[in-house]
């Protein structure tokens, strides 16, 4: 698993150093993956433009199987995609991969603060109240408060999803990093 993680923190360092190779993205690529996919680590990361996955680890085709919402929140149905490619993929790495300035945390951080402001549609309060169990609000100081609740989410999410593949999976061997994307400078800090 060591070198899972080293290939992506190896790859996320090609990039912030403005090195990347860009491997894996030719058509010969597709041609060899169409026969099927090998993914080395699922990637669990928010919808954010600003957060593309095979971009900053300096990846490419058929090596991240990706699941995006935002808020990099966990439903049932990520966690459908994540036991498929686990339990038939054999991916052995996951990254809970959370980033700055989230916008969603920070629409969960302004509605816990001033909840008679909010006017949330039906959907966006479910992606919201998610969010709202991993809040750390301090000094009513907005951007604080959503940093340490971004981290807090991204370790929350990496234990929670845990314990349920320690559930689904006998003798699970599956490894779950939580990691946090700086949007201003491109590097990816994993957590431990
Ligand atoms: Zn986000």
């Amino acid at each position: 698993m060591e070198n899972i993680l080293e290939k992506l923190k190896k790859g996320n360092e090609r990039f912030t150093k403005g090195i990347s190779v860009n491997p894996n993205q030719s058509l010969e690529r597709c041609k060899e993956t169409s026969k099927g996919q090998k993914p080395f680590t699922v990637v669990v990361t928010c919808s954010d433009s600003r957060v593309p996955p095979e971009i900053i680890f300096d990846a490419g085709i058929g090596d991240l199987f990706v699941i995006r919402l935002a808020g990099n929140i966990l439903t049932n149905e990520g966690i459908a995609s994540i036991e498929y490619a686990t339990a038939h993929l054999g991916v052995e790495q996951i990254v809970i991969l959370g980033h700055t300035n989230c916008g969603a945390v920070k629409a969960a951080v302004e509605t816990n603060m001033n909840p008679q402001d909010a006017h949330l549609s039906q959907y966006l309060k479910i992606l919201i109240d998610k969010i709202d169990t991993n809040l750390i609000i301090e000094d009513k100081n907005i951007n604080k408060s959503v940093d340490l609740s971004t981290d807090n989410l991204i370790k929350n999410s990496a234990n929670e999803l845990k314990n349920i593949l320690n559930k689904l999976i006998p003798d699970n061997s599956v490894n779950v990093t939580g990691a946090k994307y700086n949007i201003e400078t491109g590097e990816v800090y994993f957590f431990n």
